[in-house]
């Protein structure tokens, strides 16, 4: 069994270090905190849990399983972490074959899942916040909702040091301990060596910061989130208005229903600003505001000049073809990065602990193959069609 040094809280981090301490592993969990940390994009009240892939069956397959393991975490805690209140993905105009909407319905439907489709008027009269006037064709996904993700980290957190991970909070890695073509384990920023057979950077975006050379591997962006206090919450309830992405190939704007303390979570899924996890630039600009006003005037007038009570922008590590790396350095034995799952990470927490243990211990995993260490998929490679694309993003 080997020692493991897992850098970084977040939901990959914490997920792998349980996984790899269930398996037999001596673990250290390491993180600046406090956890959950606050520029974490695991940290946030909501993260959208859907099987909706655009045609994509493997990442579809992968959200099956980590739905039903959802609903086993919830029984497991004891808590409500998952709420099943489906998730509809909506068009301006009618759904046409190579449409993320179209094309995850087909999947969906072919697969089994409980769906509909949104294109008779009748549907609209179910989620009076809509302007039906404005949106014509959609699917929705019942078998699907959201989870409270700052408190699942904070959760698995609690986990990991009841399972006797080591964890060390408030300390920050500052670079790897490396010989000519091995990891011996990563330096602190005070100084402080740490030795570990394994290291595992599961650093979200602060990842192209912390690790130079895979910095035409990833791209950090920062993308705005705002929490409003509608004033007709009955509008809001998650019966009348599950989790939402409101035609986001075109305005990019998702949210969630209200949760229990009158908050309507909505966000922007786009280009981002490119950004380090701690650049003082991040913050909403007015231009964002004034963006989401426009959307919200247009879209849900009920939400239109409601009360904005906190803004975050929520970091990206995005990969040039919006799938996730978990992978094996080749010229650096020891390390495994697990990164690039850009906005649509967290719905996989059940699953992802395992899949990056099965990097470190290079066990067989089909799904590996997608997102292995792939030095062609870089910048201006031609590949980054997929970063804008709502298969791999958000929701
Ligand atoms: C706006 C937005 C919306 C999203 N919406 C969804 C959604 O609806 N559904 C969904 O499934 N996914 C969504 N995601 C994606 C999801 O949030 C991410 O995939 C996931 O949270 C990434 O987790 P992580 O552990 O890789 O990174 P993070 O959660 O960012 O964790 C990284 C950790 O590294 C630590 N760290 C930083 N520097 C150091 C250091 N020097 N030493 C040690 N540790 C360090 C940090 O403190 C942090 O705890 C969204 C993301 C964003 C930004």
């Amino acid at each position: 069994m080997s020692r493991v040094i897992v850098v970084g809280a977040g939901i990959n981090g914490v997920t792998t270090a349980i996984e790899l301490k269930k398996r037999g592993h001596g673990v250290i969990l390491i993180d600046p905190g406090p956890l959950p940390h606050p520029l974490a994009a695991s940290t946030d009240i909501s993260k959208a849990v859907r099987a909706a892939y655009g045609a994509d069956e493997q990442y579809t397959k992968l959200a099956e399983r980590s739905i039903k393991l959802w609903r086993e975490w919830n029984q497991e805690f004891g808590t409500q972490f998952y709420h099943e209140v489906g998730v509809m993905f909506l068009r301006q105009k009618e759904l046409k074959p190579g449409d993320f909407e179209y094309e995850s319905f087909k999947t969906l439907e072919r697969l089994g899942h409980k769906i509909e489709r949104m294109n008779l008027a009748r549907f609209w009269r179910r989620f009076p916040a809509w302007n039906p006037e404005l949106y014509r064709d959609g699917v929705l996904e019942l078998e699907a909702g959201y989870v409270e993700s700052g408190r699942v980290v904070a959760a698995l957190v609690g986990r990991a040091k009841s399972l006797g991970i080591e964890l060390r909070e408030g300390v920050r890695f500052s670079h790897l301990d490396e010989d000519s073509d091995r990891v011996r384990g990563i330096v602190l920023d005070d100084g402080q060596r740490l030795a570990g057979e394994f290291v595992v950077m599961a650093v979200g975006a602060w990842t192209p910061y912390l690790l130079p050379f895979t910095k035409e591997f990833f791209r950090a962006s920062g993308q705005p989130v705002f929490h409003l206090k509608p004033r007709q919450a009955e509008l809001f309830a998650p019966e009348r208005f599950p989790v939402f992405g409101a035609d986001i190939t075109t305005t990019g704007y998702y949210g969630f229903p209200i949760n229990r303390d009158g908050v309507v979570k909505i966000a922007n899924h786009g280009p981002g600003q490119e950004m380090s996890p701690e650049s003082p630039k991040r913050a909403v600009t007015p231009e964002d505001e004034k963006s989401l006003r426009e959307f919200l005037s247009s879209t849900f007038p009920a939400l239109a000049d409601a009360p904005i009570v906190y803004t975050r922008v929520c970091m990206y590590c995005d990969t040039h073809d919006g799938h996730f790396w978990i992978a094996r350095d080749p010229e650096r034995k020891g390390l495994v990065i697990a990164a690039g799952d850009s906005g649509h990470g967290f719905k996989f927490a059940p699953v992802l602990g395992e899949i990056i243990a099965d990097a470190v211990e290079e066990k067989p995993n089909p799904i590996l193959q997608k997102f292995r260490w792939r030095p062609e998929v870089r910048v201006g490679s031609g590949t980054d069609v997929a970063r804008f694309n709502p298969k791999t993003s958000n929701a």
